[in-house]
């Protein structure tokens, strides 16, 4: 199905820093990819006659197309634990409620709580996710089926190492065929894997030639611990192991001083700013624009619904930016274009994908929205960038589309049963808890 948006207003992401710019077009996708920018109307003609046989026709109007969001960091099935465990500690949380938790979660559980969560992001927008997990094998089958992009990572702790060994090639095999997925290997945190795993994680990563995707430098204790135990920051010892020598995405980059700024910099490592878990958690605050400056690219993740409590990165976009404002001090440091970057033209670079995700450009891939502009919180129009960031809701998506297919329409999500995925999910978490 080829689709015709007309008559909408054009966001594309793709001008520098500080020269947003927006335009009235008629957007044109067919066979996945964004065909036709049409700004004087002097083309729709000849790309309904090539492309009409099998389109779908979008009025625009009152609608704003713009790049979809890029969850560079989250953990989707966690969906499950939405609401178990919240106001403690990051240790006292994993140990005494998270951990304990997931080790009753089976396969099939991980999968229920991947559909809700995917749901979730599609209704508000998000087209890519990076996923970190157990049973990642099950989050690519429902990624497959429910038409979103993905970046799984199979995750191991030293006591799950023969789970995730049975993990990434099922999860390999998955994705195989499916140009929305792909996969790398997620090492869980440096305090919970032994020196001797994370090689294992790097050397399966060069067999199988994909990257790495870990928690990083994300609390002091972390910091303090690891010090400790190798002498050194979590970023040098990572780099130590070689894993930046591998395509990186570190979540959370909290704790990181001038010299570990420098090693992410040099070795292209993308970092996961979670800023709601963040504060959640009591993690401290990444210096997001220090790091940015220093040519460090930074995508926004939500992190797991654990510690959120929810998928949203409007929510998210708005958090960064106002965060960094306040620990900066500084009412300047990142205006509202530079953190929907973050959100979509840096989620790209961070997945590998610059230029074919993130923007709407004529050639790139056809992954957009389009937000309901014509909304109480949208008016007056000084400025539709300031309005989008601090003004956006989830609730503002009217359409999703990924790789050319609508997900979303009219804020409806396509062909699924959302009282009856509520209804499994409350029978299933009973179920979890009496196991
Ligand atoms: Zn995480």
């Amino acid at each position: 199905m080829n689709i015709l948006i007309e008559n909408c207003l054009v966001l594309p992401m793709t001008a520098g820093a500080g020269e947003a710019q927006y335009f009235r077009a008629t957007v044109g996708i067919a066979e996945g990819r964004i065909r036709m920018i049409d700004r004087d109307g002097s083309r729709t003609e000849s790309f309904c006659r090539q492309w009409g046989a099998d389109m779908q026709v979008i009025d625009g109007q009152g609608k704003l197309l713009m790049p979809g969001l890029i969850n560079v960091h989250t953990h989707v099935a966690m969906t499950l634990m939405r609401g178990f465990a919240d106001d403690l500690p990051l240790m006292p949380w994993l140990n005494d409620k998270i951990w304990p938790f997931e080790a009753k979660i089976d396969r099939d559980d991980v999968a229920l709580g991947a559909r809700l969560g995917i749901a979730e992001m599609l209704l508000s927008g998000t087209t890519t996710f990076v996923d970190m997990y157990w049973y990642e094998e099950a989050v690519a089958e429902i990624a497959r089926e429910t038409g979103i992009r993905a970046v799984l990572s199979p995750c191991f702790v030293d006591s799950r190492m023969e789970a995730f060994e049975k993990d990434l090639p099922a999860t390999l095999e998955r994705a195989a065929g499916c140009d929305r997925l792909t996969v790398r290997v997620a090492p869980h945190a440096p305090y919970s894997c032994s020196k001797e795993n994370i090689l294992r994680g790097v050397e399966l990563c060069h067999r199988y030639g994909i990257g790495m995707h870990t928690h990083l430098a994300e609390t002091q204790a972390e910091m303090e611990q690891v010090r400790k135990l190798h002498g050194l920051s979590p970023i040098r010892y990572f780099d130590q192991l070689g894993v930046f020598d591998l395509p990186t995405i570190a979540a959370h980059c909290v704790w990181v001083d001038d010299d570990d700024i420098a090693i992410l910099r040099d070795k292209g490592v993308s970092a996961a700013h979670n800023p709601q878990s963040n504060m959640k958690l009591s993690s401290g605050v990444s210096p997001v624009e220090r790091l940015l400056q220093n040519g460090v690219n930074v995508g926004i993740g939500t992190d797991g619904t654990s510690s959120n409590n929810d998928l949203d990165m409007w929510e998210e976009m708005r958090s960064c930016a106002f965060l960094q404002k306040l620990a900066d001090n500084d009412p300047c440091t990142l205006p509202a274009y530079e953190v929907l970057k973050m959100a979509t033209v840096n989620g790209a670079k961070a997945i590998g994908m610059e230029g074919e995700l993130g923007v709407v450009e004529e050639g790139a891939i056809a992954d957009v929205i389009l937000i309901d502009i014509e909304k109480t919180h949208f008016y007056p129009r000084h400025n539709l960038v300031a309005n989008l960031l601090y003004c956006g809701k989830a609730a503002d998506v009217d359409t999703v589309i990924v790789d050319g297919r609508i997900l979303v329409a009219g804020g409806k999500i396509v062909g699924v049963d959302l009282p009856a995925l509520y209804a499994a999910m409350e029978k299933r978490v009973a179920e979890i808890l009496r196991r």
